[in-house]
């Protein structure tokens, strides 16, 4: 690292121009030693993880308004360019399946926050273990995609269903099955499940039913 003499006052109390010069031999100092100053804050970051992350709970909790006009206020001064870069960076980490816990949860935290359902905030873990045992839809069996963005998921796409769907987004409720499989359960309320299975088993000729009943 070069030599340097850290900001002995605090930039409120320089002249602007002081201050600009100041900060303009800080920032090139900090661009000499990217590397380094980078490997410094994820240092410091990886030891007071627990902390921070704590803290911005707090502070986004306290300023849930201002941070959410903040954000909608920075998506819509978006440039085409920075758009699709981001685009483009969500698909990324869409797509990498080790992700996929967390996304779907992320989801699924305003489903159930708007229907009012019970949420276990360990989901994206739940989730995550579930997928490392079986990559197959817990009901028809077939092998599950991951990591297609909302609103583009074909029949294949994985989802989670709620066996019991009143008792919400909670450990040994949730199921990964296929969107197929899914919306013909949500379609159906138990009842009609208990008939259409009662009828199919009763007409199967395969089964040889037909000629029983
Ligand atoms: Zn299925």
């Amino acid at each position: 690292m070069q030599d340097y003499t850290p900001l002995k006052k605090g930039p409120e109390l320089m002249a602007p121009e002081e201050r600009s010069q100041k900060h303009a031999v800080h920032y090139a100092w900090v661009d000499a030693n990217r590397e380094q100053v980078n490997a410094k804050a994820r240092e410091w970051y990886q030891r007071n993880k627990e902390r921070r992350k704590a803290a911005a709970k707090i502070f986004r909790d306290k300023n849930a308004e201002r941070v959410l006009a903040e954000a909608t206020e920075r998506r819509h001064s978006l440039t085409s360019t920075q758009r699709e870069r981001y685009a483009m960076k969500m698909r990324n980490w869409r797509s990498d399946i080790s992700n996929w816990g967390r996304f779907r949860a992320n989801v699924l935290k305003q489903t159930a926050k708007t229907r009012g359902l019970p949420f276990d905030p360990e989901l994206k873990t739940i989730l995550q273990e579930m997928i490392q045992q079986s990559r197959l839809c817990r009901c028809c069996g077939k092998t599950l995609q991951f990591g297609i963005a909302r609103g583009h998921q074909n029949k294949d796409s994985a989802s989670v269903d709620k066996v019991v769907p009143s008792l919400g987004y909670v450990r040994n409720n949730v199921q990964i099955v296929c969107t197929e499989c899914n919306r013909r359960k949500s379609d159906s309320t138990l009842a009609q499940q208990r008939q259409l299975l009662a009828y199919t088993e009763k007409y199967n000729p395969e089964q040889g039913a037909y000629a029983r009943g």
